[in-house]
């Protein structure tokens, strides 16, 4: 079995961005339903996510709301939730529609106007679609201001009550910025990276944090952004603070998935972070969509990459394809039960 831990909605219908644009425009979508059939979900969707994951021999994928249209920063806060909330529907609905290919995995009305950043909007949030929707984790922004990094570290007291609930719901969230309105970080080449690398961070300088939440569960996505490249950075910056090894400390609370678009990635991923600490991911359809002349095959074509790398053995392939994450998601036991 394999399972993508990492899947958004990217090829939704047009008619949710004519929503959003509406909504922020303030032209009076408040309240309205969006008009998107089952039928146009099904056509955005076979020919494109389903047909990939037939094709490539995948078993099932984590899908949640487009990242780049969470959007924290814009609108108030009651608009974050209403958007939300009409994301995370459009996501159950396609759930309902194939249960058997995608879970679900909310975004969270996080909103840098909001007096805590919206984190008690996403407490209920997340609640609501975990409990009604069936959901098996959230999208959590490190920076909801959207590029400008105006918002407390995630390690802050400020997200204790979501991070209670999570531990609660026993659900882990996927650290995720969204759009990039600072055009000194492109989105998906800069941003994204940064976010996940100044999540890493942030964490390992703050041990209280897991020490008050022994069971929270982070997954870093994009391959963990820098840090693994940079391992040897960061385990001497712990052992230089006198900090615990990571693999003794955060390691116990922190993954990545394997949403690196080449060999060499996949490769050093799979050699320096420890094999029960990497889960499944392709982020397909995604930040890069074409095909690589080198190995005539997508870039984000991530199975094939783990596969061919010699650093895992076949019982460590088979716990980063599905093991670790069931083991992170437990919540996905119920997709797979039958
Ligand atoms: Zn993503």
């Amino acid at each position: 079995m394999i399972i993508d831990c990492h899947g958004h909605f990217t090829t939704v219908p047009t008619a949710l961005h004519e929503w959003r644009k509406k909504q922020l425009e303030g032209s009076g979508v408040h309240g309205q339903p969006l008009h998107i059939s089952d039928e146009e979900l099904r056509q955005s969707l076979e020919g494109k996510q389903l047909r990939f994951q037939k094709e490539r021999g995948l078993d099932l994928t984590l899908f949640s709301p487009i990242a780049g249209q969470m959007g924290h920063h814009l609108g108030t806060p009651e608009q974050s939730v209403e958007w939300s909330e009409v994301c995370n529907d459009l996501i159950h609905r396609v759930c309902q529609l194939y249960p058997r290919n995608f879970a679900g995995v909310c975004q969270l009305p996080q909103s840098s106007s909001a007096g805590d950043f919206g984190v008690q909007a996403s407490v209920h949030e997340l609640e609501r679609c975990v409990t009604e929707l069936g959901f098996v984790a959230c999208n959590l922004n490190p920076d909801p201001s959207g590029g400008f990094w105006k918002v407390p570290p995630l390690t802050d007291r400020t997200y204790y009550p979501l991070y209670e609930k999570m531990v609660d719901l026993d659900v882990p969230a996927m650290i995720h910025v969204s759009s990039s309105c600072n055009p000194c970080h492109h989105h998906v080449g800069a941003h994204y990276l940064n976010g996940d690398t100044t999540a890493f961070m942030q964490f390992l300088l703050a041990p209280q944090l897991f020490k008050d939440f022994p069971t929270l569960r982070f997954v870093i996505p994009h391959g963990g952004g820098a840090v693994p490249y940079h391992w040897g950075r960061y385990r001497g910056l712990a052992q230089d603070m006198g900090m615990e090894k990571l693999n003794e400390g955060l390691l116990k609370n922190v993954f990545f998935d394997t949403c690196v678009y080449h060999q060499a990635g996949v490769d050093l991923l799979t050699k320096v972070v420890p094999t029960e600490n990497i889960l499944f991911g392709s982020e397909m359809i995604g930040a890069v969509k074409g095909v690589d002349p080198e190995t005539g095959h997508n870039y984000d074509d991530t199975k094939r990459y783990v596969e061919a790398t010699t650093s895992l053995s076949a019982a460590q392939r088979q716990a980063v394809f599905a093991g670790n994450v069931l083991r992170v998601y437990p919540r996905l036991k119920q997709y797979i039960q039958d």
